[in-house]
């Protein structure tokens, strides 16, 4: 199983991408995760993916795409992969059409997880973490039992600057204006499958399951 993941960035995408990935016993590829294997395996590539995090910027698409090549050559992905946040732009789905026509691999699925904008603000803005633990906690959805503290450690519960409403709203605008063009760049592919994202995670996995067990 072959299946790219896409959707804006609170959408609980990452969480689904967990339970499939066992499902189907094959790796979560999240670029993020290679750059930090890469930073601890100490290589030229990793360094200067590196520098560029370092610098709070983007690694560059040939950069990425290079990473992403190599880890395609594990042993690993034989029997598939799923990619969580690659590709993340239209340049990125090109070289990544390449590497798999290069393997003669086809990808079974295209999953488009939706959301409201508000209903993403409304979880990523009301997330809280334990500064001690890092428990983490929703201000509506899972409060603590005494606000603002740990009910596990006693610590204090802090908004990570990730998480406050204009980084949210920076990285939704950089999402529609870069990442969204890529559902359309798959669009005639047949793979797309939109997935609600504004359900529970059980609701959305069964959705996933159901039209992928349609597709094959
Ligand atoms: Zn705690």
């Amino acid at each position: 199983m072959r299946i790219i993941m896409m959707g804006p960035p609170g959408v609980g995408k990452g969480t689904e991408a967990v339970i499939l990935v066992k499902h189907f016993n094959i790796p979560h590829i999240s670029t993020g995760n290679i750059f930090r294997e890469l930073f601890h395996d100490d290589t030229e590539i990793g360094k200067i993916a590196k520098s560029y995090i370092d610098r709070g910027e983007l690694v560059p698409d040939d950069i990425t795409n290079e990473i992403v090549h190599q880890r395609l050559s594990k042993d690993d992905v034989k029997d598939g992969f799923l990619f969580d946040g690659y590709p993340r732009n239209i340049a990125q789905a090109e070289a990544l059409d390449k590497m798999l026509e290069e393997k003669n691999w086809t990808l079974d699925a295209v999953i488009n997880f939706q959301a409201t904008d508000e209903l993403i603000i409304e979880r990523i803005s009301g997330r809280r973490v334990c500064k001690k633990c890092g428990a983490v906690y929703h201000i509506h959805n899972k409060p603590p039992k005494t606000e603002g503290v740990c009910d596990q450690c006693g610590g204090q519960l802090i908004q990570r600057d990730d998480d406050k409403q204009e980084t949210v709203l920076r990285r939704l605008r950089i999402y529609y204006d870069q990442t969204e063009p890529v559902i359309g760049y798959y669009k005639d592919s047949g793979l797309i499958v939109n997935i609600d994202g504004s359900q529970t995670i059980e609701k959305t996995n069964a959705d996933i399951m159901k039209v992928l067990g349609e597709m094959n």
